[in-house]
């Protein structure tokens, strides 16, 4: 028997048999054993809020909240979410710089922990939602700072964007807190980057945030009763990378916070964690329906690509860098040959692996893409060719659990509507804010 890929004793291809590919699989251990990692090692005033965005499975989500993660979510539907997975109120702060009327309202009649507001409107429009309900918003300010670290990853701040209020105009500000009588400022959110691998950087980032952060409060006159440290947290895909050393990240990272918390005893200190979290936990698993050659290369044709997996493509970097695969089912046998692994669409860019050394490939191996607990499915273009979602699987505790259902044909039908000259037209269900 040819040894073969396992989740906690479960044989893939039992997976594949019992779900149909292709699927996502996430092996609960992998998330406690990154999440602990992490946690046992920070500075304890350090809350852990997982990024919904990474992965927004509302069992994953609920497995990490039942390891103690909070939640820092960004759309009304991860709210629902974070809520449905046992995340408190308190727990949750909600981002993102194009918050709808009714996302904000949803955030003041659940109670969520703070608001980050990303821009003087929005600070206005939280302000006559929050004095219509009598209450205060909970906000903290996201500030995109003047200076810039290098080395943050894809670099969310530092520099002209969408997200945040420039440092420059925060301080340009006399009596933000007066503007605004329905919104409390309770803190400072900065996120500099994503895919960060060095710890320094995310030493200096949160070094300087905390110290901007301080700065804020004072300029505006309030108590600091939070401060977002963004995070940023990378994961070594490609060879040649090296990981995060969560020890080494918390003992140069301990003074740092250990200064802080000395001088702000009662201000909590968040960091936002997603990648990190959900990415080592996660395989993809697509079973090839075609072997050919095509001048002198040789391609795998998968039932699955990177319709459910467009971060394979290499987004962001020139050459094409390919995540660790494995033909799963024949984990033994020597990798001898080159493999383009391409899925069901019709694009070239359909690529989920460019020459990838692995053993010889036949039709009905089951191939994995390791690593892709993180921005799968919902960060791509899942409806391209109308293939829809693919099923996702968690393993905890040695037993598999369907955590998603893939989408079938009828689902993706069901939202069409065939145009009818003699029908009058449906009014749309319309979620628009807009009010004229
Ligand atoms: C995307 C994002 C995160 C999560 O990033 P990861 O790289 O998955 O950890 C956290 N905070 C903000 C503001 C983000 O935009």
């Amino acid at each position: 028997m040819p040894r073969e890929y396992q989740v906690q004793g479960v044989p893939v291809s039992d997976l594949a048999r019992r779900y149909g590919t292709p699927f996502f699989v996430y092996d609960g251990q992998v998330l406690h054993d990154r999440f602990h990692g992490l946690r046992r090692r920070l500075h304890s005033a350090v809350e852990i809020f997982y990024s919904l965005k990474a992965n927004p499975n509302v069992s994953v989500c609920a497995l990490l909240r039942s390891f103690g993660a909070r939640a820092e979510i960004s759309s009304l539907v991860e709210l629902r979410t974070a809520r449905r997975a046992g995340v408190a109120p308190e727990d949750i702060i909600f981002l993102g710089p194009g918050k709808s009327r009714q996302e904000l309202a949803a955030c003041l009649d659940e109670g969520v922990f703070a608001i980050v507001c990303e821009s003087f409107p929005e600070l206005a429009l939280v302000d006559e939602l929050a004095r219509d309900r009598g209450v205060r918003a909970p906000v903290a300010l996201r500030i995109n700072p003047s200076f810039a670290v290098k080395r943050s990853g894809l670099a969310m701040g530092g520099k002209p964007r969408q997200f945040g209020i420039d440092e420059e105009q925060v301080f340009a500000e006399a009596g933000l807190a007066g503007r605004f009588p329905g919104v409390e400022v309770i803190g400072v959110h900065v996120y500099m980057g994503t895919r960060i691998l060095e710890e320094d950087v995310v030493v200096e980032n949160t070094t300087r945030i905390l110290e901007l952060a301080e700065r804020v409060a004072a300029h505006l006159a309030v108590p600091l009763r939070m401060v977002d440290v963004g995070g940023g947290l990378g994961v070594d895909y490609f060879s040649g990378e090296t990981g995060l050393d969560p020890a080494v990240l918390a003992g140069k990272l301990d003074p740092v916070i250990a200064g802080f918390t000395a001088r702000h005893p009662g201000t909590r200190l968040i960091m936002e964690v997603g990648r990190y979290l959900t990415a080592e936990s996660g395989t993809y698993v697509v079973a090839v329906r075609y072997v050919k050659t095509s001048m002198g290369e040789r391609f795998a044709v998968a039932d699955g690509g990177t319709n459910h997996h467009m971060a394979a493509v290499g987004i962001g970097s020139f050459v094409k860098r390919n995540f660790p695969m494995a033909v799963l089912n024949r984990l033994d046998e020597p990798a001898t040959e080159d493999w383009n692994i391409t899925g069901p669409l019709c694009t070239p860019n359909d690529t989920l692996g460019k020459k990838v050394p692995l053993p010889p490939v036949r039709a009905g191996d089951l191939i994995g893409v390791l690593r892709s607990g993180a921005y799968g499915p919902t960060a791509s273009p899942v409806l391209f060719l109308s293939h829809g979602y693919p099923a996702e699987v968690l393993v905890h505790e040695g037993r598999p659990h369907l955590i998603r259902e893939r989408d079938l044909p009828e689902d993706l039908m069901a939202r069409q509507r065939l145009y009818d000259p003699a029908e009058p037209d449906p009014a749309a269900r319309n979620a628009t804010d807009i009010v004229p």
